[in-house]
């Protein structure tokens, strides 16, 4: 096969599916999302098999499904894993389009040597590895052009693998009503009914002087696509969204205590990361900040020399730059912590100062901790204990982290005297 390789990777029911992989109780029952608009904009297969539709009122579904589980959205956690998905499937390329939160293609062309394997391995490979880590399904197809692709993973849903061989596009098209081709709205496939073509088979059997007479170049394309032709390229710039998990608390009174907005910080800075490790993500790049009485912000951005998801080393990091943000006498409200350049992944690098060894220990520390937390409630083993422990002081910026100072401007703050660059929206 000397044509293109592409896949296209589809979510299967994807924003219920992350709240049962989020929370596996959920596994097997009618779960809806969509609590907070009052209607369902998203459920499993097991509320759709009990008649529960799209858009139905949540008074509707009580009705006919008094037992389901209705879950107000949660973006952020849809997010992460749509982010581990896009990063799993680019450990076997690096060209893969980010199309939508749940939906990917990907160009397999020219790696059958380099992973030796087919192009129906790889398919499946990737859609073994994405179905067992992310803990739900994806629909997958495999076909020489994206809009073909796009049609595959349609096909057969949920889990289905679907691939289409150049010689095997006429069965596929014979049974495609032609507006259910991607590309082909309304108005076009009104108008190519006008004309007899009912099935996208008939539509590809339309000579191309034809094709060029009656219709515009994006449809010409999308004909010479489902023909095999190949001419949509992938578009595989990584979405820059500045992925990010962020965790801050208001306390009540104020306070200018040095231990205890520490401590804030450092509860936060532990719950960013039981969020991270819970959904795979380690963070390159972590910011605190400190919001002041009268909410003045003032904050860190610290790049990090190795990957980490483990409070400790955030810590030991913030702790030796506390003092940088913080000002004695000051009335603090709040305190917050930013993990970013998220990526999927393990921990830690070996670094030059034998820091490895230490970080492993606290891996597999932490990882007995999330297992307490899972089975007896958030916070059973806190760091409040551990972290009076840690009270030991290293050598500053030993591990030659680059500290950056910003000032964090909030939206609608910019008439205030901040100086700094405003790095991130949305951090309250
Ligand atoms: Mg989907």
């Amino acid at each position: 096969m000397n044509s293109k390789a592409i896949l296209h990777i589809d979510g299967d029911a994807f924003f219920a599916s992350c709240e049962v992989a989020k929370n596996p109780a959920l596994r097997g029952k009618p779960v809806i999302v969509g609590k907070e608009r009052g209607m369902a904009t998203a459920l499993t297969y097991e509320a759709k098999a009990m008649g529960i539709k799209r858009g139905m009122t949540i008074y509707e579904i009580k009705k006919i499904c008094p037992q389901a589980i209705i879950l107000p959205s949660d973006y952020e956690t849809y997010s992460l894993y749509s982010k581990r998905m896009f990063s799993i499937v680019r450990r076997y390329t690096p060209a893969v389009e980010e199309y939508s939160i749940d939906e990917c293609f990907a160009e397999l062309t020219g790696l059958r040597r380099s992973l030796r394997m087919t192009y129906e391995d790889m398919a499946e490979r990737i859609k073994y590895d994405l179905d067992k880590e992310l803990g739900m399904t994806f629909s997958v197809g495999l076909a020489p052009t994206k809009v073909l692709a796009k049609l595959g993973s349609k096909w057969k849903k949920p889990s289905g693998l679907t691939i289409i061989h150049t010689d095997m596009i006429p069965r596929f098209l014979d049974s495609t009503p032609i507006g259910k081709i991607w590309g082909i709205g309304p108005q076009t496939e009104s108008f190519l009914l006008a004309h007899g073509i009912k099935t996208a088979l008939q539509f590809i059997e339309k000579p191309e002087w034809w094709i060029n007479e009656k219709l515009t170049k994006p449809h010409k394309e999308i004909w010479k696509e489902l023909r095999g032709e190949s001419v949509f390229s992938l578009s595989t710039e990584e979405k820059n969204d500045y992925q990010s998990i962020s965790k801050t608390k208001t306390f009540t009174p104020p306070s200018r205590e040095r231990d205890f907005v520490f401590s804030e910080l450092s509860k936060n800075i532990e719950n960013a990361c039981i969020k991270a490790r819970r959904h795979g993500l380690v963070s390159k790049e972590i910011s605190f900040f400190l919001k002041t009485q009268d909410f003045k912000h003032f904050g860190l951005e610290i790049k990090l020399s190795r990957n980490t998801n483990i409070p400790k080393e955030i810590l030991d990091i913030v702790r030796n730059n506390f003092d940088e943000v913080y000002s004695k006498g000051v009335l603090y409200r709040s305190t917050g912590v930013v993990l970013s350049k998220l990526a999927s992944g393990e921990c830690s690098q070996p670094d030059l100062f034998g820091g490895t060894l230490q970080a492993d220990a606290m891996k597999k520390v932490y990882l007995q901790i999330d297992k307490m937390d899972e089975k007896y409630g958030k916070h059973t083993i806190f760091l409040g204990s551990s972290f009076l422990a840690m009270n030991n002081p290293a050598h500053k910026n030993e591990r030659g982290e680059k500290v950056q100072r910003v000032q964090f401007l909030l939206k609608g703050e910019t008439g205030r005297r901040h100086i700094g660059i405003p790095m991130l929206g949305e951090v309250s």
